[in-house]
């Protein structure tokens, strides 16, 4: 039910979950983060409050500056600690809200051609999609994403990060709100202006059908149809 998503130059876990706790308010049933260090994804991930999380990470830490979050309001899948987000396979890790309308005739596509699912979640079949098109037709972690976001019908909001890319977070919105925060050498994304005030008020809000490359120096957001476009900063009052 939020995202958060982080590419910094200090610790990312700690920063994500401080995020995620500014998104409780809209309920959630369990919760989670990946981190890529050394261009190596890793992932903690547990049902129930933040607190379980917190708990996960202090035992076994992620490392790592850049990763993304996600509080999880089931949809699909009962909330246990297999169906919470991050989703991810040894190419990418996914966090999503909202609902895959067409994700049974997408998983089933995929599992004709031999993909093995580990949730029952509607949200898995974006990771899946996407290391499909990495590995399949070869393409980049930008087309991949397009072509996922391209595939799937419904209301929602995806970040994603990307095995031996440590400068690369995509995010992409149909009918679920995202916005990008900008930083000092530093980029983060957010489901609202509030959850990203710990770190900055420069807030870039997508549109509808927007998805976006962000890297720590560099922004670039594309519409729909994968146009270039830009989109106006704003200068958030959310309280920190
Ligand atoms: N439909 C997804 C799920 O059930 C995402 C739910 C959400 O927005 O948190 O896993």
């Amino acid at each position: 039910c939020g995202i958060i998503g982080v590419l910094g130059s200090s610790e990312a876990a700690p920063r994500i979950l401080t995020g995620l706790k500014r998104l409780e308010y809209r309920g959630y049933d369990s919760a989670g983060i990946a981190t890529i260090s050394d261009g190596t994804l890793d992932r903690r991930r547990a049902p129930g409050k933040l607190t379980n999380l917190e708990t996960a990470l202090s035992t076994t830490p992620l490392n790592g500056t850049g990763g993304i979050g996600h509080t999880r309001w089931a949809t699909h899948g009962v909330p246990n600690e297999t169906n919470a987000h991050p989703h991810a396979t040894h190419r990418v890790a996914v966090v999503h809200n909202g609902i895959i309308e067409n994700y049974a005739e997408l998983r089933q596509e995929l599992e004709a051609k031999g993909v093995v699912f580990e949730s029952v979640t509607d949200a898995e079949v974006c990771p899946q999609l996407i290391t499909h098109y990495l590995e399949t037709e070869n393409c980049t972690p930008v087309e991949a994403f397009r072509k996922a976001i391209e595939r799937m019908r419904g209301a929602f909001a995806f970040a994603a990060i990307f095995s031996g890319e440590d400068d690369l977070m995509i995010c992409g919105r149909k009918g679920s709100p995202l916005a990008i925060g900008r930083g000092d050498g530093e980029m983060y994304l957010g489901s609202d202006a509030y959850s990203l005030a710990p770190f900055t008020n420069r807030i870039i809000y997508l549109e509808e059908g927007d998805w976006a490359v962000i890297k720590r120096e560099k922004l670039e957001i594309f519409d729909e149809a994968g146009n270039p476009v830009s989109r106006p900063e704003t200068v958030s009052s959310a309280s920190q």
